[in-house]
């Protein structure tokens, strides 16, 4: 039996909650006792219990008025629900299940099934728990690229247009740095493709234990091109940002198979401030205008960075022919 599975039992009788919570500490269950609906929703405000067992009758709010409050909440972790009746006639144990409960008992009922159900329900609940971590990890591996552990192009593309559009409700400033390894065929034609993913790897933990966690974010946009986003950042401060991580590549020395790897890098950067557009430019406008940006520094000499406040393209001027 699973040991400290926090229970809530909820019945207005106070011998059967007494006996009840006797019985489950019994087979190690923490137990909390409420005394009717009400109570047992105070009790969720400040812990969370993964099972419950309440009885339908109740004053104030009943089990079956329970159930459907627990599952409004909507919570991050599934709450089993065993109802335990007195009624058993088909229509009443259709309306609890439909009430939101998982499983129900008759009164007086059977310790022995009850533990019976408990432990259907802890399976349940197990299950549910794996099933979302099993979730959340092949979301992770879904938006992460696996060389450099960066995120990817497929959650740029997911959460750019939120971040620009967060920087214009609150009028905030919003950079996007884009850096790309100079001259990194050479690494791969003098070193072999394994240095060259060394190389990769090495720049993209870098970037990534160089910017403000839980703001920042790195993204590896193509093979050697990396995107830094700098939310409340403006073009002082992505300059700033740009200059730091290329001094910082500059200076190290990358070991593989015993040979020393120098490589540098270009960036160019694009500052939005929205207090000065009357509308937020879209995800495919600023990455042009940052890789604009990259592309003067590579054309200015490599290892620079090059950052700027975004412009709108001009719009292309219709000219009209006038009939002689
Ligand atoms: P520049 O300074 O103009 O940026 O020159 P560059 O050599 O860095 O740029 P170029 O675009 O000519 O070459 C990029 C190279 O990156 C070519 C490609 O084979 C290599 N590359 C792309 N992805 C990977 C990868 O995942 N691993 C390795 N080792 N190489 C990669
Ligand atoms: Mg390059
Ligand atoms: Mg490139």
């Amino acid at each position: 039996m699973v040991n400290d599975y926090p229970v809530l039992v909820v019945d207005d009788d106070p011998v059967t909650r007494k006996m009840l919570e006797r019985y489950l500490a019994k087979s190690n269950f923490v137990v909390e006792l409420a005394a009717n609906g009400k109570e047992a929703l105070e009790l969720y405000q400040s812990y969370f219990f993964p099972l419950v067992i309440t009885d339908w009758m109740m004053p104030e709010m009943n089990g079956p008025e329970l159930c459907r409050r627990i599952r409004i909440q909507n919570r991050d972790n599934y709450v089993f629900i065993i109802m335990v009746t007195a009624r058993d006639s088909k229509k009443d144990i259709v309306s609890g299940l439909e009430s939101g409960a998982d499983d129900y008992l008759t009164k007086p009922f059977h310790h022995a099934e009850l533990l019976a159900r408990i432990k259907t329900g802890i399976r349940i609940i197990e299950l549910e728990k794996s099933l979302r971590q099993a979730n959340s990890e092949i979301r992770l591996l879904s938006i992460t690229d696996p060389l450099t552990g960066c995120y990817n192009r497929l959650y740029l593309n997911e959460r750019l247009p939120q971040e620009l559009k967060r920087a214009h409700r609150y009028q905030r400033s919003l950079s996007i740095v884009m850096a790309d390894i100079d001259f990194f065929k050479k690494v791969n034609d003098s070193y072999g493709h394994q240095a060259g993913d060394d190389v990769l790897r090495f720049f993209g933990k870098m970037l990534l234990s160089s910017v403000r966690e839980s703001v920042d974010w790195v993204v590896r946009y193509g093979g050697e091109e990396f995107l830094i986003i700098l939310p409340e950042t403006d073009c002082k401060g992505a300059a700033m940002v740009a200059e730091r991580l290329r001094e910082s590549l500059e200076e190290k020395t990358i070991i593989h198979d015993n040979k020393k790897i120098k490589v540098t890098a270009s960036f160019g950067g694009v500052c939005i401030l929205p207090l000065i557009l009357d509308q937020m430019p879209g995800s495919h406008a600023v990455i042009e205008f940052a890789d604009y940006q990259l592309y003067k520094a590579k054309r200015e000499g490599r290892n620079c960075s090059r950052i700027e406040e975004f412009k709108p393209k001009p719009k292309n001027k219709v000219c009209r022919l006038q009939a002689g």
